[in-house]
């Protein structure tokens, strides 16, 4: 398997192929340009502060305070935003459970909306469920119904800055 897949290691086959296709025939860019035109606008860490505190707000106002919302650089983003840890290391549900910090892949910074907003629920369920449990994406899916086509989405875009030329 190319590396790259190694983002959606753990989809159905068929799905991965479909996804190699695309990167083979250089078309994977322009099927999320298509699907995600537009880029977000959360750049500082204040905006980054406001967008999950106002999703926080909205479905999980009585869970624990958060201390910290930022953009981190050294976080890199198969190991700790999105990426495999979702089938095999719960390291960093338990670290954010234990210093309710939520911090973003700074690669998210320059992303489609939906991208980011799928991280931030993501995390922010975290805070809920340390696990990568049914009751976890449940969770995930009552912040944001779309949570599973945007998580997989989010790999492509992924991969997708990992072999665009
Ligand atoms: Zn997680």
């Amino acid at each position: 398997m190319n590396t790259h897949l190694r983002y959606i290691n753990g989809y159905p086959p068929h799905l991965i192929e479909q996804v190699q296709r695309l990167v083979e025939s250089e078309k994977l860019g322009a099927w999320l340009k298509q699907r995600y035109p537009s880029h977000h606008d959360i750049k500082s860490e204040k905006a980054l502060y406001d967008y999950v505190m106002a999703i926080k707000n909205s479905y999980l106002k009585k869970s624990a305070p958060l201390s910290k919302v930022a953009y981190d650089g050294k976080i890199h983003a198969i190991n700790n935003a999105l990426g495999m840890h979702s089938f095999v290391s719960r390291v960093h549900g338990g670290k954010l459970k234990a210093k309710n910090e939520i911090r973003i892949a700074s690669v998210f910074k320059d992303a489609p909306e939906p991208f980011l907003r799928m991280l931030v629920v993501h995390e922010l369920a975290h805070i809920k469920e340390k696990e990568h449990n049914k009751a976890f994406y449940q969770l995930c899916c009552h912040m944001e119904p779309d949570y599973h086509q945007l998580e997989f989405d989010a790999r492509l875009f992924l991969i997708h800055l990992e072999t665009k030329k």
